[in-house]
């Protein structure tokens, strides 16, 4: 689909995925104009094809293109180009156990213009490639860096939109976690350096000795994940105690070793839940929780994935089927 100032959407089109010509003088090329989602269909037991809240993923497009003073792209449109893509590439959709066909819609500053000022031409665009299970040979526990130099966000950022800006400026703390020798990196707040936001891809939860489950508050700076939101949800229906607000990386450390936290594990579309082992700082090395993968974590891994599968009761609609 294209966007002109004036004439709004026009000019949809299915076609061969193929190089997009550029000029050099586009301005995503320059300024960074870029939003994107990332969402995977599942076949179905019946045959059939899902996703999962897949509105959720069209509305925080609808807000990342705010924030990037990009023209919003209707929900409507956002939900058809994806079925008309997954309906002609449904026989892409892997059936084996945590397969996927993973989507990517994204939308750049087409226009040729090199001032600095929102650009009055996009372009969306929508991608999708087979995906295997994020794990094989079972869940194995990641291990975390955690960067007290470099932070993701700032308050008044783009912290909360999900612009490619965000992930240019988490490669360097990224490929630091890698060189000690760990799989992601925690972000910490900006301002103070003191509380855990979120990893490179991923939002964090807590799982205390008293059940008691913890996630970081939205404070403006983290991605509101879908899967984050999503597990909320459950684990206040599983009976757990739920609660967001901040975790100061001090307390982690003190609760670690206490034996109060009992669980830690990170969330979203890619993993769904992976629990968190060993956390490396500069000061150190120590186990994130308790039990890995513990009990809490992978009971609300299960409940994700057997919903997501359409193996499970739907009470809040979640499931939603292309055909
Ligand atoms: N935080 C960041 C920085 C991410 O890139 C992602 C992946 N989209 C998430 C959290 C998790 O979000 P979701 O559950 O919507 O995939």
């Amino acid at each position: 689909l294209r966007y002109a100032d004036g004439k709004g959407w026009h000019d949809g089109r299915v076609e061969a995925r193929a190089p997009i010509p550029m000029d050099p003088a586009s301005a995503v090329l320059h300024y960074a104009q870029e939003i994107f989602e990332g969402l995977k269909a599942y076949a179905l037991p019946d045959g059939g094809v899902s996703l999962f809240r897949p509105e959720a993923n069209a509305r925080r497009f609808q807000r990342s293109a705010d924030r990037l003073a990009m023209p919003r792209l209707p929900e409507q449109a956002f939900l058809d180009s994806i079925a008309a893509l997954v309906e002609i590439d449904r026989e892409w959709i892997p059936t084996a156990e945590g397969g996927s066909l993973y989507l990517r819609p994204f939308m750049f500053a087409s226009e040729v213009f090199l001032g600095v000022r929102p650009a009055q031409e996009y372009l969306y665009v929508l991608i999708a490639s087979p995906a295997g299970a994020y794990f094989s040979g079972g869940v194995k526990p990641v291990t975390l860096w955690v960067s007290e130099d470099y932070a993701r966000a700032a308050p008044g950022g783009t912290g909360a939109a999900k612009c490619g800006g965000n992930y240019a400026a988490s490669l360097a703390p990224q490929a630091a976690a890698i060189a000690q020798g760990c799989d992601q990196v925690v972000f910490l707040d900006a301002v103070e350096h003191r509380y855990v936001e979120e990893l490179g891809g991923m939002n964090v939860f807590f799982v205390y000795d008293d059940g008691t489950v913890v996630t970081p508050a939205l404070t403006g700076t983290i991605l509101e994940g879908i899967t984050r939101e999503s597990i909320l949800t459950l684990a206040r229906r599983a009976g757990h105690e739920v609660r967001e607000r901040q975790v100061s990386f001090d307390e982690w450390r003190a609760d670690a070793a206490s034996g109060r936290l009992r669980e830690v594990f990170a969330c979203g579309t890619a993993a769904v839940v992976t629990p968190i082992g060993a956390v490396k700082w500069a000061g150190g090395e120590f186990r994130a929780g308790g039990a890995e993968p513990g009990p809490v974590t992978m009971a609300l891994r299960q409940s994700l994935l057997d919903l997501q599968r359409g193996v499970a009761p739907d009470p809040d609609g979640w499931v939603y089927r292309v055909r």
